[in-house]
């Protein structure tokens, strides 16, 4: 049974680059692998197509956001040639997220493209669900393996206020028409915020127990001045909540990122938490993200940076200074975030939608 306040084990390994295979089934490139300086392999990319997004969730973004000139964006062949070498370099899994993905024009070819890299094992997104009742068939076509939607409340008028913007109705159709493309394994992603939808985190569970989907409670994260007090709720908190409605199992099960998973029985739902103050899943951290303007992030929670846009215009057909950026940064990947001191004054100015979620 899992200990209930995981905190997961350093890797003992300080290789920095490219190591040699430990396994040769591990990819095409398996002689290409990417570890940082504490000994974590990096296998995974989050990948930011657009900063831009048909909602403005409070918790996310400011309520007058200014978006990006579209000349410092990330084109999508060179979204294409990030994901490529990532992979390349042995990244088995890539989220495409933002902003919101799916309000990119093309970003169904993007999709088809990153799914058929070599060595790639698994392509899938974030997304706010408000264009999935168009873009569902489209996304299983184009190989896209799991969809998580990001739903923080079943009350419209709730949701227009959470999201400023967004219409409930449209999401919930969205959600219909994954489930019906076949999308076997949807999960919801729900920010807990303290004094707003904290009260709805049976009804939340009920519904995805319902949908035989699963759901991903998110302690909320200081990312960005949002122009308000942030009023977190804790995952320890949620659970024990959620105990005075379901019995909940502890599980060893992961989708091979942060979240802690436990099993409701006779249900096929997973209940996870996501819990960067609570937890500290850092020492696992198997994850870098790329900016919609082509910045390589190895630490969501900290400022340092490289710069992938320049080298891909002034590199348009060699590929090596890209890669050996990438190799590069293993180098400057932090060890951990420290969210815990930083609620009300932010250290890390970017917003969630600019970085990635
Ligand atoms: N627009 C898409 C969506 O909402 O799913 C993808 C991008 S969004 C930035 C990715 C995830 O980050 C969402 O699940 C969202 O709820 C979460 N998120 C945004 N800001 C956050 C914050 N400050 N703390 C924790 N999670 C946050
Ligand atoms: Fe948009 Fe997603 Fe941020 Fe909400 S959480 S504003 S949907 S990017």
């Amino acid at each position: 049974m899992r200990n209930e306040s995981l905190t997961p084990e350093v890797v003992p390994d300080s290789r920095i680059g490219f190591t040699p295979p430990t396994s040769p089934a591990t990819s095409r490139h398996a002689d290409r692998t990417l570890v940082d300086k504490y000994g974590r392999h990096v296998t995974y990319l989050r990948l930011s197509i657009t900063d831009r997004c048909d909602f403005r969730c409070s918790y996310c973004m400011a309520e007058e956001m200014t978006f990006l000139p579209r000349a410092q964006v990330l084109t999508l062949e060179e979204c294409l040639r990030i994901a490529s070498a990532f992979v390349d370099l042995g990244v088995t899994k890539v989220r495409v997220t933002g902003g919101e993905p799916l309000v990119r024009h093309n970003a169904i070819w993007l999709l088809e493209q990153i799914a058929r890299l070599p060595g790639l094992q698994e392509l899938v997104i974030t997304t706010n669900g408000s264009q999935l009742d168009r873009f569902a068939p489209a996304l299983r076509a184009a190989g896209v393996k799991r969809i998580n939607i990001s739903l923080d409340t079943l009350r419209a008028d709730r949701f227009r206020e959470i999201t400023r913007v967004g219409d409930l109705a449209k999401v919930l159709r969205g959600l219909d028409a994954a489930q019906a493309a076949g999308f076997q394994r949807l999960k919801i992603n729900t920010v807990m915020m303290r004094g707003s939808n904290d009260d709805e985190l049976i009804d939340l569970v009920e519904f995805v127990v319902g949908r035989g989907i699963d759901i991903a409670f998110i302690e909320e994260m200081p990312l960005g001045d949002i122009g308000h007090a942030r009023q977190t709720f804790g995952s320890e908190e949620a659970l024990a909540r959620l105990r005075t409605r379901f019995v909940l199992l502890p599980s060893t099960e992961t989708t091979g990122g942060p979240a802690r998973y436990w099993r409701i029985p006779g249900t096929s739902t997973r209940v996870g938490f996501i819990s960067p103050h609570s937890h500290n899943f850092c020492a696992s951290c198997n994850r870098v993200r790329v900016t919609a303007r082509g910045e390589l992030y190895p630490c969501l929670g900290n400022n340092d940076a490289l710069a992938l846009l320049p080298l891909l215009r002034s590199h348009p057909t060699d590929d090596s200074p890209l890669r050996a950026t990438i190799v590069g940064s293993m180098g400057i990947k932090a060890k951990g975030h420290d969210f815990g001191s930083q609620m009300d004054a932010p250290q890390v100015l970017r917003f969630m939608s600019m970085t990635g979620g």
